[in-house]
C-alpha cells in the first residue's frame, strides 16, 4: 500500500528531477486551494497553470480568477480550448447517432475528455516540448469528499498516456481535504473564492452541469437565463435531457 510518506518522497524526487508541475485550474475553490498548496512546495520555475475554457458554458469570471492567481504568482498561464463547444458536441452526436442519448453522461463523459482533458494534454505537451520538460506531474483539485468515484481515485499514479517522450504522473494534492479546509486555505492566503460560492453554489465550471445540484442549476437560471434557453432548446431538439436525473432542465430549475 502506498502511504502519504511514499507519495511525499515521490513528489520530492520529481521536484528534484526538474519535473513540470501542471496546476489544472477551473476557477473553482479546489483548484484555487490546490495552487496555493503547490506554491508552498514546488518552485515556480517548474509550474504552469492551465485552464480548460468552456467558453460561454462556464461561469463568468472563472477563467479570470485562474489567470489572476497565476499572474500574482508569476506563473505561465495557458488556456486550453477545444475545437467545439459543449452544445456543438451534443448537436454533432445527435446528427451522427440520433438513436442514442446526445448529451454526456456519468459513464460517457465526453465533455470532460473532449473539452477539458484532451485540450489540456495537447497544450501541456506543446509547453513541455518547447521548454525541454520530460517529466510531467498533472495536478488535479479532485477531492474524495465530492463523490464515491473521486474517493476511489489514487492520490498519486503514473498515467497511461506516458510514452517514450514524456512520463506523466497524476497527483491530487487536495484529495483528502474537506470543503471547510479548502475555504480556510483560500482565506488564510488572503484570497477570495469565485463569487458563485457566495451565491450558494456548491460547484463551479459549467453553469449547467449534468451533475449540478438543484441549487447550482437555479443559480445558473438566475444569472444566465439566455444560456438556459439554449440548453432547453437543445434538449427539445434532441429529445434527450442534459441532467443525469433525466429531468428536463427547465423543470429542475423551476
Ligand atoms: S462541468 Fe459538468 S457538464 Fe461541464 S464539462 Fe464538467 S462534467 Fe461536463
Amino acid at each position: 500500500m502506498t502511504t502519504p510518506q511514499d507519495i511525499n518522497a515521490q513528489i520530492d524526487t520529481l521536484i528534484a528531477a526538474g519535473a513540470l508541475f501542471v496546476a489544472n485550474h477551473s476557477g473553482g475553490k479546489d483548484s484555487q486551494a490546490q495552487l496555493i498548496r503547490l506554491l508552498e512546495r514546488v518552485p515556480a520555475t517548474q509550474m504552469i497553470v492551465v485552464h480548460a475554457s468552456l467558453g460561454p458554458m462556464e461561469w463568468t469570471g472563472a477563467m479570470e480568477l485562474a489567470r489572476d492567481q497565476a499572474a500574482e504568482a508569476g506563473l505561465p498561464f495557458i488556456i486550453a480550448e477545444a475545437s467545439k463547444t459543449l452544445l456543438e458536441m451534443v448537436e454533432r452526436r445527435f446528427q451522427s447517432r440520433p438513436e442514442v442519448p446526445s448529451w454526456p453522461s456519468a459513464s460517457t463523459r465526453q465533455c470532460t475528455s473532449d473539452l477539458k482533458r484532451g485540450p489540456i494534454q495537447r497544450e501541456v505537451r506543446r509547453y513541455a516540448k518547447a521548454h525541454g520538460f520530460k517529466l510531467i506531474v498533472n495536478c488535479l483539485g479532485l477531492r474524495a469528499q465530492e463523490s464515491p468515484g473521486r474517493a476511489k481515485r489514487k492520490e498519486f499514479s503514473q498515467m497511461g498516456i506516458s510514452n517514450s517522450v514524456n512520463t506523466w504522473y497524476e497527483w491530487l494534492p487536495v484529495h483528502d481535504l474537506s470543503t471547510d479546509q479548502i475555504f480556510s486555505i483560500i482565506k488564510q492566503a488572503g484570497q477570495q473564492p469565485h463569487y458563485a460560492y457566495a451565491l450558494g453554489n456548491d460547484r463551479l465550471s459549467c453553469v449547467f452541469c449534468l451533475f449540478g445540484s438543484k441549487g447550482d442549476l437555479r443559480n445558473g437560471r438566475r444569472h444566465r437565463p439566455e444560456l438556459l434557453q439554449q440548453y432547453d432548446a437543445m434538449e427539445k431538439h434532441t429529445g434527450y435531457t442534459m441532467h443525469m436525473s433525466r429531468i428536463p432542465l427547465v423543470e429542475l430549475v423551476a
